[in-house]
Order: C-alpha cells, then sequence, then structure tokens
C-alpha cells in the first residue's frame, strides 16, 4: 500500500474542500456563502420584499434576480436565455427591511 500526505485546501465560507490551491482561491470567489457574493435581499435573513411565491423575486423592483456570482463564473453569457428579463441582487440595498 502507498500512502500520500497532502495539503487539503478548505473554503472559509462553505466548508468545501480541494487538493488544489488555485482552484480553491477559484472557489473561494464565487462560493455563494462568501458574503461578497451574497445579496443584501438574503445576507442577513431575507428581506420582506421578497416574494414567497416565487423564492428570489422581489416585489419592489418587479423582477426575478439571479445571485452575483452567476456573472462570476460567466453563466449569463453562457446561457443567456436563462438570465432574460433578471436582474442581478444587489450586493447594498437601501431598499432592505427584515
Ligand atoms: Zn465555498
Amino acid at each position: 500500500m502507498k500512502t500520500v500526505t497532502k495539503e487539503v485546501y478548505y473554503c472559509e465560507y462553505c466548508g468545501k474542500h480541494l487538493l488544489l490551491k488555485h482552484a480553491m482561491v477559484k472557489h473561494e470567489n464565487v462560493c455563494s456563502r462568501n458574503h461578497e457574493n451574497m445579496p443584501a435581499c438574503v445576507r442577513d435573513g431575507e428581506c420582506i420584499h421578497l416574494d414567497v411565491n416565487n423564492p428570489f423575486r422581489c416585489i419592489l423592483f418587479g423582477k426575478s434576480m439571479y445571485y452575483p456570482n452567476a456573472r462570476k463564473k460567466g453563466l449569463i453569457d453562457k446561457y443567456p436565455e436563462s438570465f432574460e428579463e433578471k436582474i442581478e441582487a444587489p450586493i447594498n440595498c437601501i431598499h432592505y427591511q427584515n
């Protein structure tokens, strides 16, 4: 039997682990639990303006939203039809109410 000891890299935000440091740096940049990627609407508890019948739709904006990390991952360019009529959820929002 062969035994190898390796460095394991853990995500500071979600606990995911990977064996490649550069892959973890890339992951942490887009991790949905990273507060830099977490919209104001859900960061400190759900905003009262979220539509209860449509989990990620803002009643005030009248639009469905997507997380900012979708843009960082390049998903909007890759699957534009999935993002039509949607807006990026704001990281800071003056209307946030909990
Ligand atoms: Zn993570």
